[in-house]
C-alpha cells in the first residue's frame, strides 16, 4: 500500500505539484491523468525518491521512506518502474536484463524466476537473445519482466505504453494488468490520454496545475466533470 500526503515541490517559484495526496492498495490501479506539464511525473519521480520534495510524506506499507528530514534512498524503496523511454541494457542478454534487480537467492532460484518472468510475457524464446533482436512491444515486454523480478510492493509507470503502435499497445496494457493484478501489485500509472486511464484505471486522480481537482471511478470521473476545464480535457483529448 502506496500512501502519499501532502506532497509539494515547486521550481524557482512555481508551483508544480502542490498538496498532492493519494493512496493506493495492493491490487489497485491509480491512474494519475492529467495534460502535459500538470506535474505528473514530478509527482512520480518524488515517490521513486530520484526527486525530493519540499514538504509531504509518502509510506509503503504504513512504513515512513520520505518526508523532509529522513528519506530511504530509491534502490531500497521496493518500488518497480516502467518509463516510456526507460531503456532496456543493450549489451546484456535477455535472462541478465530480467535479472538485473533480483539481490537475494542462489542463481538456481533466479533463473526459475526469470523463466518465470518469460513465459508469462510469452517471450521465453528469447531468453539467451539481446534486446537489438526484439521488436519494440518485445523489448517493452522484457522490461515489464525486469521491473516485476524483485517483487515491488508497488509499481510506477510513466507513460509506458505510449512508444508502441495501437495494435500492439492493447495486447500489452492487458497483459501487463493481468500480471500485476496477479501480483498484487499496487500501481500508480501516469497517462495524459483518458483513453488509456478508462481503460486501465481502477481509480482515476485527475490533475491540473499541480493539483487533483476529482478522484473516484473512472465511469464517475468522465460522466461527472467537476469544471469547465475537466470537459474540455475530455473533449479535447478525443
Ligand atoms: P507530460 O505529460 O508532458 O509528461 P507532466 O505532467 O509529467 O507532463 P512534469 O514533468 O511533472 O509534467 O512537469 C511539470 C512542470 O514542472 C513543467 O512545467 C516542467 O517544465 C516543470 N519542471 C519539471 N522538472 C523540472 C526541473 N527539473 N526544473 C525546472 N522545472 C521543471
Ligand atoms: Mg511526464
Amino acid at each position: 500500500r502506496l500512501e502519499i500526503k501532502n506532497l509539494r515541490r515547486s521550481y524557482g517559484g512555481r508551483q508544480v505539484v502542490d498538496d498532492v495526496s493519494l493512496q493506493i492498495m495492493p491490487g489497485q490501479v491509480t491512474c494519475l491523468l492529467g495534460p502535459s506539464g500538470c506535474g505528473k511525473s514530478t509527482t512520480l519521480r518524488m515517490i521513486a525518491g530520484v526527486e525530493m520534495q519540499d514538504s509531504g510524506t509518502i509510506h509503503v506499507d504504513g512504513k515512513l521512506i520520505c518526508d523532509t528530514v529522513f528519506r530511504v534512498p530509491p534502490e531500497r524503496r521496493e518500488i518497480g518502474l516502467m518509463f516510456q523511454d526507460f531503456a532496456l541494457f543493450p549489451h546484456l542478454s535477455v535472462a541478465d536484463n530480467v535479472g538485473f534487480g533480483l539481490k537475494t537467492g542462489t542463481k538456481a532460484e533466479k533463473r526459475n524466476r526469470i523463466e518465470d518472468l518469460l513465459k508469462r510475457v510469452d517471450l521465453l524464446r528469447y531468453i539467451d537473445g539481446y534486446p537489438h533482436q526484439l521488436s519494440g512491444g518485445e523489448q517493452q515486454r522484457v522490461a515489464l519482466a525486469r521491473a516485476l523480478a524483485p517483487q515491488p510492493r508497488i509499481m510506477l509507470m510513466d507513460e509506458p505504453f505510449s512508444g508502441l503502435d495501437n495494435r500492439l499497445r492493447d495486447g500489452i496494457r492487458d497483459e501487463t494488468l493481468s500480471i500485476l493484478k496477479e501480483e498484487d501489485t499496487a500501481v500508480l500509472l501516469v497517462t495524459h490520454e483518458p483513453d488509456e486511464a478508462m481503460r486501465m484505471a481502477d481509480e482515476i486522480a485527475l490533475m491540473r496545475d499541480g493539483k487533483i481537482v476529482q478522484q473516484g471511478a473512472p465511469y464517475n470521473v468522465y460522466t461527472r466533470p467537476v469544471d469547465r476545464a475537466s470537459v474540455a480535457f475530455f473533449s479535447d483529448a478525443n
